[in-house]
């Protein structure tokens, strides 16, 4: 029997993954070795953490041009087949994973699934953007204003359509345009018939990477995915960068925005990156243990043991142990086969929650004080079912560390985050969230102690961040402009 491809999907997320904040996308191109497209796709499945729902290749041979394929699911299981990947030749081939966004409220229909295709005068143009456009709802509005047809309801689009407006003459002249009218956090990957393009937006909020593999050259979201391949680490796309890789003239550097000092997203380190990645020249593992190291020395407690959630608590947790003294234990234990899953669960499912994904280790936790490590507490439903999980399991004592400080405001730069009023740290204060988790005690790190695990050692400059902290401090970097006319309403003084 033969099936037609998928054309639309409903996303069912597992019970608990709305109290995480989501990365939406992760991005990665190849240019200059045979069979680009496998090793696009060994890349993209090492960053599908930052993107789960969805994924596409394209990719260009000299012959018979432009070949795409997009697909629901995971990466190994699309990616993977000998017959698909013979559907896309060639030396030169960029991909995109996608994460369902809140804006799509779970459903996604496969011409959502980047990345897009263009096809322009002087040839044809895909494209792969992570971060999230904050004036697309305006740009969309003008451009179909002015004649332009959309294909999908992704903002991406919006450079496609900007770029066919451009009277320039090649296709990265186009994109300069496009890019200047567009706001928010974009870190794209392109190409064209004979270039490979990275651009990111000028205050570098999404990272992107350049590596090189033998002659060829390699443009992908983070590290990790460069080792998968064994291409090595060149040096991170600079804020407000745009590289051109054409075989003829190798790479070239170009600075299409007015500089600006960089704000990337702070909580890269936290949680969305690997922990085996290196960002700004950090690992993003000792990052996190150090996070960890100051939480310890910001609000100690006197316990038993340190358990991290896993797996996202586990470098801190390592830190909080060996600052504290307090001894380390997989107290609660991870399955590792839990995936994502788009089979609707049933109501008895559902009620299972955590207890799908994580499982108390009773032996070990009985009778002790502990301290649970975790990267965040978004809605908080997460954490008050472990912490019942840990009493049930008979633990005399729950402490709660957050190697995060308060998730008080939404994020509008490509994570997915729930609307503020939904947010337990933009309705209570630190004790009252102590008091509805029900533990016997809850700190966060502090701002400034994030700022000095990420190696600020003077902490967080007030009147110019060295990063973007939104999400903690209310402060947006680029005005969320779609939303504030939307009615979402910015700090105020006086907050
Ligand atoms: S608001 Fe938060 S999650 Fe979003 S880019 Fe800024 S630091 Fe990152």
């Amino acid at each position: 029997m033969s099936s037609a491809p998928e054309t639309t999907r409903t996303h069912y997320a597992h019970p608990f993954d709305d109290d995480k904040l989501r990365e939406e996308c992760g991005v990665f191109g190849v240019f200059g070795v045979a069979d680009a497209a496998n090793f696009v796709a060994l890349g993209l499945h090492a960053l599908q953490h930052r993107g789960q729902e969805a994924g596409g290749i394209v990719t260009h041979n000299t012959t018979t041009g432009f070949h795409s394929a997009r697909r629901f699911g995971y990466v190994r299981d699309n990616f993977t087949s000998a017959k698909l990947m013979e559907t896309l030749p060639g030396e030169l081939a960029i991909g995109h994973v996608r994460y369902s966004t809140a804006g799509s409220k779970g459903r996604t229909e496969i011409r959502d699934v980047q990345p897009f295709f263009g096809e322009f005068s002087m040839g044809g143009a895909a494209i792969a953007h992570n971060g999230n456009i904050t004036n697309a709802e305006a740009l969309r509005r003008e451009l179909i204003e002015r004649g332009s047809i959309f294909q999908s309801s992704s903002d991406s689009e919006c450079i496609i359509h900007l770029m066919a407006r451009s009277l320039q003459r090649d296709i990265p002249e186009r994109m300069k345009d496009a890019l200047r009218r567009v706001e928010g956090a974009f870190s794209v990957v392109a190409m064209t018939r004979t270039k490979l393009i990275g651009v990111r937006d000028p205050l570098g909020v999404r990272p992107l990477v350049l590596g090189r593999i033998g002659d060829g050259w390699v443009l992908s979201s983070e590290t990790c995915a460069l080792d998968i391949i064994g291409a090595e680490f060149v040096r991170e796309v600079e804020p407000g960068e745009m590289v051109v890789v054409t075989p003829e003239t190798g790479l070239r550097s170009h600075r299409p925005f007015e500089a600006k000092s960089s704000r990337f997203c702070i909580f890269e380190h936290v949680y969305f990156s690997r922990p085996d990645s290196i960002l700004g020249g950090r690992s993003v593992y000792e990052t996190r243990r150090q996070i960890g190291v100051e939480l310890a020395r910001e609000a100690p407690v006197d316990a038993d043991l340190v358990c991290p959630v896993p797996d996202s608590g586990t470098p801190a947790a390592i830190g909080f142990s060996q600052e504290s003294g307090i001894p380390y234990a997989m107290g609660i234990i991870r399955n590792q086969y839990m995936g994502r899953t788009f089979i609707e669960p049933t109501e008895q499912i559902r009620n299972m929650g955590v207890r799908l994904k994580l499982n108390v280790n009773r032996a070990l936790i009985k009778g002790k004080r502990v301290i649970l490590v975790d990267d965040s507490v978004v809605r908080g439903t997460t954490s008050r079912k472990i912490k019942d999980m840990i009493l049930d399991a008979g633990a005399k004592e729950v402490h709660f560390r957050i190697a995060s400080p308060p998730t008080a405001w939404p994020c509008f730069y490509g994570v997915d985050t729930p609307k503020r009023e939904k947010l337990l740290a933009a309705t209570m204060s630190e004790s009252e969230m102590r008091e509805h988790l029900a533990v016997d005690s809850l700190r966060f790190i502090s701002l400034d102690g994030l700022y000095r695990a990420v190696g600020e050692a003077g902490g967080r400059k007030p009147e110019c961040p060295q990063y973007c902290d939104a999400c903690f401090s209310g402060e947006y970097p680029v005005e969320p402009a779609d939303m504030v006319e939307r009615g979402f309403k910015l700090k105020t003084a006086a907050e």
